[in-house]
This record gives structure tokens, C-alpha cells and sequence, in this order.
């Protein structure tokens, strides 16, 4: 649906609590109510009530969440889908056999899977290069290229992908530029207002931001664009159901305050980070040692709250680690108020095994989350110290994995 221009001269804060979510009209309930209905009473044949059919096609408490989400990323309009992936399928539609992608080459993982193991049945080329380098990305594409695909900080090793440059790039080519803004959030990053054609999120991240729903969105200017990935969620139908619409609204109201939180934590985690002696390197586009830093601070307003490193002494001393923490839970997904920790190469990006794109298996991923940050680093402490015994170390380095 399209965005819900009434709340555009609001700042983000503002549009998050009211873009596409003024009081219900017929009954002045505050919240969006969830209209868990599939189909809706019509007044004569065709002849319809308040312009809603069927679920599949349009539900109101989805149309509040896309003209919110429309609104949040400074676009005309939002479509909102099942999951991150759900919405990427829909995307993917608007190529055709002979069509070339080209994807960041730590892309997250089930993206690249997307690509790799089912669309290129479809005969959609894929190959894979470093966007942070626009070098490289200038280098990669291809007189076939439709969609340069960039995830920005990418997943797990928060590069920094130049989105103005890129746009730039791309400008005088057939070719989309499309954003996966799920590790920033439209809080502190903006992709169509650098020049992307297209954001795609997992609101299933720090949208939704409780790790209760799963959910995607994809967001625009195009009008003709809207009418195809409009035409294309109700013709393929993997659509949220009302519930998990109305949990992700619920989740879109505190997205500021949280993402200044999971900021200021994960600047404090990982300057923390590094400083310990077991920790070789620290990813984080905060810190100034980043390679990326500066395009990071021009093209973000704050650094989000995910941060990854490698530790010393082997696979077996990362998933120590990660096995240990308390605060952290080891699980996949990021994004929710509560930290996570894993381990990528064994989970997120298992599936990217012999492509030439594999993770370092020393690596640890961290979704800062907002609890206490000095809980946050006290459990730190503690697992790093349970996983760093000398005996560990030694054993590891005897059997050189
Ligand atoms: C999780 C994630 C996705 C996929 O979204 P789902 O909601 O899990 O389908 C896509 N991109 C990024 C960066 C993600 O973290």
C-alpha cells in the first residue's frame, strides 16, 4: 500500500508510532486492530465494503504495517511478505531466464542459497564479488546484470557497501539497485534516499524486534515497480497473516530508542572485545580501525548493534565461546531485544560450504541486544575465560584445527 503521506513532515520517532496506524475507523481503537478475517462481506457483486476482498490480496492490518514501513524508509510505497526470503522470491520475479545477479559475496546465507540452489534452475546467472570495493563491483557486472543486490554492513563481516557510490554505479545501466537494510534498519540508514531502487528487510530482525515473528518487506518509489510486486504478492501469496502484521507494528513503534540502545551497547561490547587478549579480530563499523569507517559514519546515523571477531587458538575455542554465555544465547537470528551469539560458519552460513564465499571458523557473530551492557560484557568475560584455559589452547594447537 502506499505510504500514508499525512505523517510525512514527522520525524522517524513520530511516523514509527502513527505512519498508517491513526485510530481504527470504525470503532476509534488506538491500536490497529488485528482483522483476523480471510474475506470480507461485499455489498453487492463486486461491490466492495471498504475496498478489501480476500486476505491473500489485501488485509487492513497489513496495509497499516506497509504504509508504515513506506513511511520509515522514505518511500511511496511498502509491500510486506511471509518472511525476509519470501520477499526476495518476489523481487527475483521481475527477472527473467538470461538474467545476471550480482550479490555481495558475504551475503547472507539464505539469500545466496536462494540465488544459488533454486533461481538459477529458472536460468538466473549468480556470481559474487566484494561491493565494498566498487572496483570490484564495476569489474563483476556484466551487459546482462538486472540487479546488483548489496547488503550493507554485510552479514557476517559488517563491510560496508558504498550505497550512494553504488547507485551511482549502476545509474546509467539497466540495471536495480537493491538494498537489504535488515542490519541497519531504517533508523540509521536510508537506502532510496542514497539512490537505491529498491530496500528489502527482514522485518523478522530488528523491525519486528522481539525475535517473535518472522516477517519481509520490500519498499520503493516506482509506481510500476509497486504494480508488478504488488501483482506478485497475490499471485504467489506469501503474504504475514494478520497477527504477525500486527506483532511487527507493534515491534516498528520503539524501533528508534531500541536502535540507539543496541548502538551504544555494541560500540561499548566491542571496544571492550577488543582489548582481550583471546580476541584476534573485531568487525565492527564503529570502531575507527574499520576499513570502512568513514563511509559508515556518512551513510549511517549510528552503527547498529551487531558485531563479529575471531578469536585465537582455533574452531574449538570459538565454540567454547559460544557454548558458554549466559546472556548471549546461542542461536541464529539477530535483531531482538536479547543478545544472541553463534557461530556462522557453522550455522548462519553453513550453506555457503565450497563456494569460495566460507566464513573464518574462528569467527563469532554477536546481536548485541539491550539488556545491561555490562552484564553483557561480564558474560563475555566469563565464557572467553571458560574457553581459554591453557589446556584448551594447547590441545587446539597440537591438533593445528
Ligand atoms: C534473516 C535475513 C534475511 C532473510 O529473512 P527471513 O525473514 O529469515 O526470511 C535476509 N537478509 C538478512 C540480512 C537477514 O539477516
Amino acid at each position: 500500500m502506499t505510504n500514508d503521506h499525512s505523517w510525512n513532515d514527522a520525524n522517524f520517532e513520530t511516523r514509527a508510532i502513527h505512519a498508517g496506524q491513526d485510530p481504527d475507523s470504525a470503532t476509534g481503537a488506538v491500536i490497529t486492530p488485528i482483522y483476523q478475517t480471510s474475506t470480507y462481506a461485499q455489498e453487492a457483486i463486486g461491490k466492495l465494503k471498504g475496498g478489501y476482498e480476500y486476505s491473500r490480496s489485501d488485509n487492513p492490518t497489513r496495509t497499516a504495517l506497509q504504509e508504515a514501513l513506506a513511511s520509515l524508509e522514505s518511500g511511496t510505497w511498502g509491500l510486506a511478505y511471509a518472511s525476509g526470503l519470501a520477499a526476495t522470491q518476489n523481487i527475483a520475479y521481475l527477472l527473467r531466464p538470461g538474467d545476471h545477479v550480482l550479490l555481495s559475496n558475504d551475503t547472507y546465507g539464505g539469500t545466496f542459497r536462494l540465488f544459488d540452489k533454486v533461481l538459477t534452475n529458472f536460468g538466473i546467472e549468480l556470481s559474487l564479488a566484494d561491493l565494498s570495493n566498487l572496483d570490484a563491483a564495476k569489474a563483476a557486472i556484466r551487459p546482462n546484470t538486472k540487479i546488483v543486490w548489496v547488503e550493507t554492513p554485510t552479514n557476517p563481516y559488517l563491510r560496508i557497501v558504498d550505497i550512494a557510490g553504488m547507485a551511482e554505479l549502476v545509474k546509467a545501466r539497466d540495471i536495480r539497485l537493491v538494498v537489504d537494510n535488515t542490519f541497519a534498519s531504517p533508523y540509521l540508514q536510508q537506502p532510496l534516499s542514497l539512490g537505491a531502487d529498491l530496500v528489502l528487510h527482514s522485518t523478522t530482525k530488528y523491525l519486528g524486534g522481539h525475535s517473535d515473528v518472522v516477517g519481509g518487506a520490500v519498499i520503493g518509489n516506482d509506481g510500476d515497480v509497486y504494480e508488478t510486486l504488488k501483482f506478485h504478492q497475490n499471485a504467489a501469496g506469501a503474504v504475514p497473516g494478520p497477527f504477525d502484521s500486527w506483532l511487527t507494528l507493534r515491534g516498528i513503534k520503539t524501533l528508534g530508542v531500541r536502535m540507539d540502545r543496541h548502538s551504544a551497547n555494541a560500540a561499548r561490547v566491542a571496544a571492550w572485545l577488543g582489548e582481550q587478549e583471546a580476541v584476534d579480530t573485531v568487525y565492527y563499523p564503529g570502531l575507527e580501525s574499520h576499513p570502512n569507517h568513514e563511509i559508515a559514519a556518512r551513510q549511517m546515523k549510528g552503527f547498529s548493534g551487531m558485531v563479529s571477531f575471531t578469536v585465537k587458538g582455533g574452531f574449538k575455542v570459538a565454540a567454547k565461546i559460544v557454548e558458554k554465555t549466559k546472556v548471549f544465547t546461542l542461536a541464529e537470528s539477530l535483531g531482538g531485544v536479547e543478545s544472541l551469539i553463534e557461530h556462522p560458519g557453522k550455522m548462519t552460513h553453513a550453506s555457503v560450504a565450497g563456494t569460495g564465499a566460507e566464513v573464518e571458523d574462528t569467527l563469532i557473530r554477536l546481536s548485541v541486544g539491550i539488556e545491561h551492557v555490562d552484564d553483557q560484557i561480564a558474560d563475555l568475560e566469563q565464557a572467553i575465560a571458560a574457553a581459554t584455559t591453557r589446556e584448551l589452547i594447547g590441545a587446539s594447537t597440537h591438533h593445528a584445527d
